[in-house]
């Protein structure tokens, strides 16, 4: 029988540390208030995480002693581990980074002269299965935290050593559009985009941070009310039978809706000149013909948007193919000859499976539907006969 003098056993079992890698300016003035702190140490704690690349209370010298004992105490800044890079013949460089219980999630960089692009994965894997994404096949382990999708920002300029030698351009432009929906993630990709965004944080433009969706409709209107970013559509398909087909979502929220939605989310921008990129991944004999390029350039006449074609990359779950150059060449022919901004993505990082999901390929599915995935695929290899 429990009395009065026992030691209660949940006082033995610390608390949590606080992650500060992935807290806004808001929610750190916030937390620094409840520790009795005075909320302007913010800004400084978040010039040390984000523009030194400094993960430990000691180093940061503008602080008195007792507040980073106890820091050290109370809270941790934790990067998300990173278990393999591999850099590409063509400058890309890819990490997979480990996220507990044997799961990864990846991250790629992409060099184009002075521009670095940083995509960045929200989920570990993803519920939404679009038929041509390999992401998709491993089913959904969970959300990423804000630590760990800012994290991919923070390892990714510290793999180049770029908070030392003050180059932090590594990194200029993020787009959220590694694995999984982010939309489904809403709060801690949010958190996370306003560190991208803030001048203590990573300072960069609304421009240069992208969220891309493939179409959750009413977070895609709350996104509107709290975030400025550019936003990309995945699309892959002039209609609906079509789209349903590739992008099961497609179901409960239809391109019309979609696409009013995001005529919203712009309208929402204090800058009138935004655009939304259509994301359209190019499958041949698919979604890759001429008439769904007409059908296309019709669905999209009233979107201020441009066009991003993406040749599909071929990986094994899938019976996709990748289009021929030609088909490639006349769907850019008729998207530009009516009238829109078309650009063709170049493979980049085919030697290190760059294509998103590639790499990590194998978290601890919930759903069970990485290996339905890879028993259809099974079936569908051709028997062979001895
Ligand atoms: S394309 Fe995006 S939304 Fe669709 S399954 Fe892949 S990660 Fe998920």
């Amino acid at each position: 029988m429990a009395t009065e003098n026992q030691t209660d056993p949940t006082a033995l079992v610390q608390q949590p540390r606080v992650n500060l890698l992935g807290m806004s300016r808001k929610n750190m003035e916030v937390y620094l208030s409840s520790i009795g702190e005075k909320p302007f140490r913010a800004q400084q704690i978040l010039k040390w995480i984000h523009h030194s690349g400094i993960d430990n209370f000691d180093e940061m010298t503008n602080l008195g002693k007792p507040l980073r004992a106890k820091l050290q105490e109370l809270a941790e800044i934790r990067p998300p581990n990173v278990v393999k890079q591999l850099d590409s013949i063509d400058g890309t460089r890819k990490w997979a980074v480990e996220v507990g219980g044997n799961n990864l999630v990846e991250t790629v960089l992409i060099p184009d002269g002075q521009r670095g692009t940083l995509c960045v994965s929200s989920q570990v894997g993803c519920s939404l299965d679009c038929s041509f994404c390999a992401t998709g096949k491993q089913g959904f382990m969970r959300d990423l935290t804000a630590s760990e999708i800012i994290g991919q920002v923070w390892l990714a300029i510290k793999s180049y050593d770029g908070f030392n030698n003050g180059n932090k351009r590594i990194v200029t432009n993020v787009v959220m559009m590694g694995m999984g929906e982010p939309l489904l993630n809403f709060d801690n990709v949010v958190e996370a985009m306003s560190l991208m965004l803030d001048d203590f944080g990573y300072g960069l433009s609304k421009r240069r941070v992208t969220l891309s969706t493939s179409g959750v409709v009413p977070m895609l209107d709350k996104l509107g009310d709290v975030s400025t970013v550019s936003l990309a559509i995945s699309l892959h398909a002039p209609n609906d039978e079509l789209r349903s087909q590739l992008v099961p979502i497609n179901k409960k929220y239809p391109i019309a809706e979609l696409l009013a939605a995001s005529k919203r989310y712009i309208a929402k921008q204090e800058d009138t000149h935004r655009v939304v990129t259509i994301e359209y991944t190019l499958i041949a004999g698919v979604n890759d013909g001429v008439e769904h390029a007409k059908e296309l350039a019709e669905v999209l006449r009233d979107l201020p948007c441009k066009v991003n074609l993406i040749p599909f990359n071929p990986f094994s779950l899938s019976n996709y193919k990748r289009p021929s150059n030609n088909a490639v060449n006349r769907f850019w022919l008729v998207m530009t000859e009516a009238g829109y901004v078309t650009t063709v993505r170049t493979p980049r990082g085919d030697d290190i499976d760059a294509a998103c999901g590639q790499l990590a390929g194998q978290v601890q599915d919930r759903t069970k539907r990485s290996e339905r995935h890879r028993q259809k695929a099974e079936l569908a290899q051709p028997i062979r006969l001895v």
